[in-house]
C-alpha cells in the first residue's frame, strides 16, 4: 500500500520539500480494530523490511512509547534528522528548517492506536566494521478511556518485544503509576517470551520531558540517574507490593537508565503554527537534544536486537512479528 505523494502534507498543511529530501514516510505496519484486535500489515512491513540491502543485516530498533501528545513524534523527527545526515556535526540542521517526518501534527492519525515504521531504513557502521540497518518506530495511543488501556499495554508490550532501545516517554516526572503502566505492559511481554535464562528485553532508556526541578537533578544523564536510582530503590520500608513492582521492572530489561529534558518553550508546547523550526525551540533543549540524540543513535552507542541471546536480522524480524501478534490476537 502507498501513500500519496502528498499525503504527509495532506496531514500537516506543510509543503513537502523536506520530506522529499527525507526520502522515507512513516507507515503504518501494526493497526488496532475496532474491536480492539491488532493487524499487522505483513506487506508494508516486508517492503521494508525485506528489501535487498536490509534483509540480511542485524537490526537495531528504537521504539518510542508513552502516552499521546507528550511529543514523542517530535523527538523522532530530530532522530531522524541524525539518521539523514549519518550524524554530522551540523545534524540538526538550520535555524529556520520546519521540522517533518513522523509528527503528523495532531492530524489524520489521531485516533488510531498502533505502531509505524519509517519507511527508509538506515545503515550504520559499528566500530567493530559490522554494518547494521537502523529502524525507527513510533507508537501511537490514547491512555485517556478504559477501553483503551489494553490497546496501549499491547501496543507497549508489541514495541518492546521487537525494539533494542524502548524510549519510555513521560511529562514531568516518573511517577508511581507511569511505573505501574509498565509493569502491566511488561507483564504481557514477560509472558509472551518466558525463556529461561534469558533477560526479556533490552535497553529501557526513561526520558522525562519537561523537567522542571533541575537544582534537584540536573538536566541530561547524570540527573536522571539520580531521580531513576530514587524511584527504583527497593526498601524494607515500603510495601511489599512496590518492592515486587521494582524489582520486576529490574529483572526485565538488560539496561534501564533515565534523561532528562527541560521544556523546549512556550512556541513548542502551545503556539499553533509552529512549525518545528530550531529558532523557536528554547536553547537549553537543543543543548540537551544534542546529547540525548548521539547517546541513543551514535554507532558506538547502537544496540542491536537480540531476541533469547540470538542477534536478528531484518528477515527474521518479520517472523517474530508476526508471531507476537499471533499471541494478542482475540
Ligand atoms: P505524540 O503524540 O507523543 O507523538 O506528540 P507530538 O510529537 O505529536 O507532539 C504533541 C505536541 O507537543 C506538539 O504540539 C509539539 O509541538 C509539542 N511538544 C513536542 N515536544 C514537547 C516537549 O518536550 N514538551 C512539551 N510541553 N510539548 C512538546
Ligand atoms: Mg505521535
Amino acid at each position: 500500500v502507498k501513500f500519496p505523494e502528498t499525503f504527509s502534507s495532506f496531514c500537516t498543511g506543510r509543503d513537502n520539500d523536506w520530506d522529499n529530501r527525507m526520502g522515507g514516510r512513516p507507515v503504518q505496519i501494526v493497526v488496532s480494530k475496532d474491536d480492539h484486535s491488532f493487524e499487522l500489515d505483513e506487506d508494508a512491513l516486508s517492503e521494508i523490511l525485506l528489501q535487498d540491502h536490509v534483509r540480511d543485516k542485524n537490526v537495531v530498533i528504537v521504539s518510542v512509547a508513552g502516552a499521546f501528545r507528550k511529543g514523542k513524534s517530535f523527538l523522532l523527527d530530530f532522530f531522524l534528522r541524525y539518521m539523514v545526515t549519518q550524524g554530522s556535526p551540523d545534524w540538526m540542521g538550520s535555524e529556520d528548517e520546519p521540522l517533518a517526518g513522523f509528527s503528523w501534527r495532531g492530524g489524520c492519525e489521531r485516533d488510531t492506536t498502533g505502531i509505524l515504521l519509517w519507511s527508509e531504513v538506515f545503515l550504520s557502521d559499528l566500530p567493530n566494521g559490522e554494518q547494521v540497518a537502523v529502524i525507527l518506530m513510533d507508537t501511537q495511543g490514547a491512555f485517556d478511556s478504559e477501553s483503551t488501556v489494553r490497546d496501549c499495554a499491547t501496543v507497549f508490550a508489541l514495541s518492546t518485544m521487537v525494539s533494542s532501545v524502548q524510549i519510555y516517554n513521560l511529562l514531568h516526572n516518573i511517577q508511581e503509576d507511569d511505573l505501574q503502566h509498565l509493569q502491566l505492559f511488561t507483564e504481557y511481554g514477560r509472558l509472551a517470551l518466558e525463556d529461561a535464562g534469558h533477560t526479556p528485553f533490552q535497553k529501557l532508556q526513561f526520558l522525562v520531558r519537561d523537567w522542571s526541578f533541575p537544582y534537584e537533578a540536573d538536566y541530561g544523564v547524570e540527573g536522571g540517574e539520580k531521580i531513576l536510582s530514587r524511584r527504583l530503590q527497593v526498601s524494607d520500608k515500603q510495601h511489599p507490593e512496590l518492592q515486587s513492582l521494582r524489582k520486576h521492572i529490574r529483572s526485565c530489561f538488560s539496561d534501564i537508565s533515565c534523561f532528562l529534558m527541560p521544556h523546549p518553550g512556550l512556541r513548542v508546547a502551545t503556539h499553533p503554527e509552529f512549525d518545528g523550526k530550531l529558532s523557536d525551540i528554547e536553547p537549553d533543549f537543543k543543548k540537551q537534544l544534542q546529547k540525548l540524540v548521539p547517546m541513543i543513535l551514535a554507532p558506538e552507542n547502537l544496540v542491536v536486537k537480540e531476541i533469547g541471546g540470538q542477534k536478528v536480522k531484518a528477515k527474521e524480524l518479520l517472523q517474530y512479528f508476526k508471531s507476537y501478534l499471533e499471541i494478542y490476537r482475540g
